[in-house]
């Protein structure tokens, strides 16, 4: 089982999407494992974002993200790092296929509904930044045996 991070950006809060970007991932049989609303700041943007600091939009990302509280996710299943990504869809939500998150809700580059982790690693360090450990749970996932073969698990 993996454990990933996502964000329902200030575009999603906005316009009132959280209660159907929640609803896709756990229709996908991706369980919640975390979950909190808070509101981002420049510390924590520049760190998220570091890979990012030094191109011209940055500014106008950090002020994106931080236009209004954000919801904070773990997400747990197997291979959910790569699962969370390809539900997320490209970047630019003009580009993005149907289907996806950002191309069923998206018409931005930056305006792009959610962030998810991109790899296993990266979901760790994003894990830590925005939550505690006990922000985060592990419990019985009743359903497991009818999401997953057994030896998938
Ligand atoms: N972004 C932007 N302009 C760009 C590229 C990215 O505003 O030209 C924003 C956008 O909100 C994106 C975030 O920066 O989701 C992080 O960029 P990254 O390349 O990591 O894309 P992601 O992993 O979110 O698809
Ligand atoms: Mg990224």
């Amino acid at each position: 089982m993996e454990t990933t991070l996502v964000l329902l950006k200030p575009s999603c809060v906005q316009r009132q999407l959280i209660g159907e970007i929640v609803n896709r991932f756990e229709r996908r049989g991706l369980q919640v494992a975390g979950m909190k609303m808070m509101q981002l700041d420049d510390n924590i943007l520049r760190e998220h974002y570091a890979h990012l600091v030094d191109r011209p939009f940055f500014p106008a990302l950090a002020q994106s993200m931080k236009a209004s509280p954000v919801v904070a996710m773990a997400l747990r299943g197997v291979e959910a790092v790569a699962v969370v990504r390809g539900m997320t869809g490209y970047t630019n939500g003009r580009k993005a296929d149907p289907g996806t998150i950002r191309g069923d809700y998206a018409m931005s580059n930056q305006q792009n509904i959610v962030h998810a982790s991109d790899s296993p690693e990266n979901a760790k360090i994003e894990l830590e930044r925005f939550f505690r450990p006990e922000e985060i749970f592990e419990y019985n996932h009743a359903l497991l045996s009818f999401l997953y073969a057994t030896d998938e698990r």
